[in-house]
């Protein structure tokens, strides 16, 4: 269905350094990155940050997606700097844009009202799309479909330590299906029909939900309501198949019917979070401690000191934010 995709540059003749010999024992795996053209130099930040402190040795490809297409400068400064093969994919209009079933009017008045409310990227439009791109899209992008694993990266993340082994691998080895580094609560503002929406799907399929799932994490009340918490998604290292299982494509489809991507704004977190809590076991999803990480505001930063001096990690120990009453950790330790 997808006409729009652009030819991947395999490899970039511009680049005058040759791409490293990489790992015998590498699993078929990929970075990912959402971006805008304009988001070039906060990604380089973050690509710069993931090869030094990991990929260089690696040389794992690394897919960039856009709902417009990518500059000649994006491709030639990412392509440079990326040891793996990078490619370049254009979003399909039918996964960048209102589902026909949308209430134009009804979003519109949505979106004002979240304006007059000041609920953060209440008003925005691009950001909807973004969500609903992230929540049910990104994983079957036509240059995608060739991968079983990948590590999302955003613009201006940090990266505090090494990583001395191949967390991608880690996943496989250990049976894991996704992963996290900071978990936190939802404002409830973004999502006040979302948890209804997972009823539904989990009495429409009860076949999706796993025996020994984390819905005690999810729901202080045995299901009745959501707390809120969830995974931040803008770190992820997770399975591609497990996304683009029906347990996981069912309940985006419920989710995207419902239309609260328009009419309130459901976030992509909270969407992978709930579906990772519901239909993996727990011992499928992986909490990555020794990957020290921040995104703007939050910090994770290990607090075993062993593991700071041994990956010469550069983050504040104090920074850490995983038993800071707005996390979600303590209530998963628990
Ligand atoms: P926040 O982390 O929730 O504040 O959201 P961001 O602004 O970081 O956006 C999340 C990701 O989507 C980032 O990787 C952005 O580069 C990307 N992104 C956000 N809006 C757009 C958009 O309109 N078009 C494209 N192509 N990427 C976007
Ligand atoms: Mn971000």
């Amino acid at each position: 269905s997808d006409t729009r995709v652009e030819a991947p540059t395999s490899s970039n003749p511009k680049t005058s350094h040759p791409k490293p010999k990489v790992k015998a024992d590498r699993v078929n795996a990929t970075f990912v990155s959402l971006a805008r053209n304009g988001d070039l130099w906060d990604l380089v930040a973050s690509i710069q940050q993931v090869e030094d402190r990991f990929n260089h040795a690696y040389g794992y490809d690394w897919v960039f997606l856009n709902d417009q297409p990518f500059s000649d400068e994006f491709k030639k400064v990412t392509t440079n700097l990326i040891s793996g093969t990078t490619k370049y994919g254009l979003i399909g209009e039918e996964h960048w844009s209102f589902p026909e079933w949308i209430d134009q009017q009804k979003a519109a008045d949505v979106r004002e009202d979240m304006k007059n409310r000041e609920i953060i990227y209440g008003d925005s439009i691009s950001y909807r799309h973004m969500c609903r791109f992230e929540s049910g899209f990104f994983f079957r992008q036509p240059l995608m479909l060739e991968y079983e694993w990948y590590w999302r990266v955003e613009p201006s993340i940090k990266l505090f330590c090494d990583i001395p082994y191949d967390p991608f691998k880690y996943m496989a080895d250990h049976g894991k299906k996704y992963s996290f580094v900071l978990s936190l609560h939802e404002y409830k503002e973004t999502i006040p029909t979302l948890w209804d929406s997972t009823k539904t799907y989990m009495k429409e399929h009860p076949e999706h939900i796993a025996e020994d799932n984390m819905m005690s994490w999810l729901s202080d009340d045995q299901g009745d309501s959501y707390n809120g918490c969830h995974f931040w998604s803008n770190f992820e290292v997770g399975s591609l198949e497990w996304l683009r299982s029906d347990a996981y494509t069912d309940y985006f489809k419920r989710l995207d019917e419902d239309g609260g991507f328009f009419y309130e704004r459901w976030g992509d977190a909270p969407i992978h979070s709930i579906a990772a809590a519901l239909t993996l076991p727990k011992e499928q999803i992986h909490f990555f401690n020794d990957i020290a990480y921040y995104h703007v505001p939050f910090t994770h930063c290990p607090t075993e000191e062993s593991i700071r001096v041994d990956r010469k990690c550069s983050c504040k120990p104090e920074d850490n934010f995983d038993w800071n009453d707005y996390a979600c950790m303590s209530r998963r330790a628990s």
